[in-house]
């Protein structure tokens, strides 16, 4: 079995009508038009069948024509929604040799492009243009680094949380237990598992005089601390008092971390590992001329285009996505966001059709909507369908 798809782009003034009559003036001989009226009906009529057409958010209204010796059909349907830019969409199924060049018959009247072309042009569009990393994707390259800020998504959001907050206030500073008890309002005990069990965080041995609460050396060996308060005889150079100096632990965090939350770098991992279960063809972390691209992607025969913020998104990110969006001629541009977008921002997002905001404050809930929209399409992509529509008809 051959699936050949093609695409027509339409005017403003585009009647879908119109396009099915012509198509049924040039074909009509030898192909049965199924439905000649769209509408509820057909779902009605298709239940004979035992399917129903997966009419979507994609698919505004379609027909169906089958030759007469069932070796052929062709499924016509017009596409809105999501996509502002309306297309038509061919589909062509066949088996036998002697088919009608159905698609060459229409060329003549009408202007299409060949899927596979229209794939491969954008396919090596992106291969040529997203060649460079850009600062994020230079890390996000890196396997090592990801190995290391890998637990940054399987830890629960609350405990990413207290990380942002502990990395806004002391960066990579040296950290008392007490400062960070005090920051997230919690006790020692709790604090002191989660700085020493996370692997978060780099461990230091600082001697602290009791006396004058001043920090007088750190080390990041226990042993060398030791050694040091042994020499130093316990006494402090600072307020000259004798037996007031001990080892505290103290921490820092570790760099990759500190990075992957800074830089919303988790994020933009975890989009990468819900995309890689759909495709493989997509490019993370790309500059695209002076512009930095989060990710993009091929799948689903369209282009796709994600902006991750792991901070607020604001009117100028959204001026600044639009026009990546419409340098690569991307179809769906996905905002995914940690962070409540305010209402003016929304309604200004909502008026692009093809853009959509995925904002959630936990990770899971971001998971889940991305593989929900990946499902979706999987499901509604008309191909299948139509495979099974032609083989149920030929049972029938
Ligand atoms: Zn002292």
């Amino acid at each position: 079995m051959n699936v050949q798809q093609y695409h027509l782009s339409t005017g403003i003034n585009f009647s879908f009508k119109e396009l099915i009559d012509g198509i049924s003036k040039i074909i009509g001989e030898n192909f049965i038009r199924v439905f000649s009226e769209a509408g509820e009906l057909v779902n009605e009529k298709l239940q004979n069948f035992k399917t129903t057409v997966p009419l979507s958010k994609f698919i505004k209204d379609f027909e169906i024509f089958v030759s007469r010796d069932l070796n052929h059909a062709l499924f016509i349907a017009l596409e809105i929604g999501f996509i502002q830019l309306q297309t038509v969409e061919f589909l062509e199924i066949y088996e036998n040799e002697n088919r009608v060049d159905i698609i060459s018959l229409i060329r003549k009247k009408f202007y299409l492009k060949k899927f596979s072309e229209r794939g491969k042009n954008i396919i090596n569009f992106l291969e040529k243009n997203l060649g460079k990393l850009s600062p994020n994707g230079k890390f996000l390259a890196n396997s090592n680094f990801i190995k290391k800020i890998q637990p940054l998504l399987s830890i629960s959001d609350l405990e990413r949380s207290k990380l942002k907050k502990i990395i806004s206030v002391f960066n990579d500073d040296v950290i008392p237990i007490n400062a960070i008890s005090d920051l997230l309002k919690e006790d020692y005990v709790k604090v002191e598992e989660f700085c020493n069990n996370s692997g978060f965080f780099e461990i230091l041995y600082a001697i602290i005089c009791k006396k004058c609460d001043t920090s007088l050396l750190t080390s990041t060996e226990k042993e060398k601390a030791n050694s040091i308060l042994n020499d130093s005889n316990n006494y402090c150079t600072l307020c000259k008092n004798k037996g007031t100096l001990k080892i505290v632990e103290q921490y820092r965090i570790n760099e990759e971390i500190r990075l992957g939350i800074q830089q919303g770098l988790w994020l933009e991992l975890l989009v990468k590992e819900i995309i890689s279960e759909y495709c493989n063809l997509f490019w993370i972390g790309r500059m695209f001329e002076t512009n930095e691209l989060d990710a993009v992607f091929f799948a689903f025969d369209r282009l796709f285009l994600i902006e991750c913020k792991d901070t607020s998104f604001g009117q100028n990110d959204f001026y600044s996505l639009a026009g990546k969006a419409e340098a690569l001629h991307a179809i769906h541009i996905f905002i995914i966001t940690t962070h409540e977008i305010h209402p003016n921002v929304k309604k200004i997002v909502d008026k692009r059709k093809n853009f959509k905001i995925i904002c959630h404050h936990e990770s899971d809930k971001i998971k889940d909507e991305l593989r929900g929209i990946f499902a979706y399409l999987q499901e509604n992509y008309p191909q299948m369908w139509l495979r099974y529509f032609v083989h149920q008809l030929r049972n029938f």
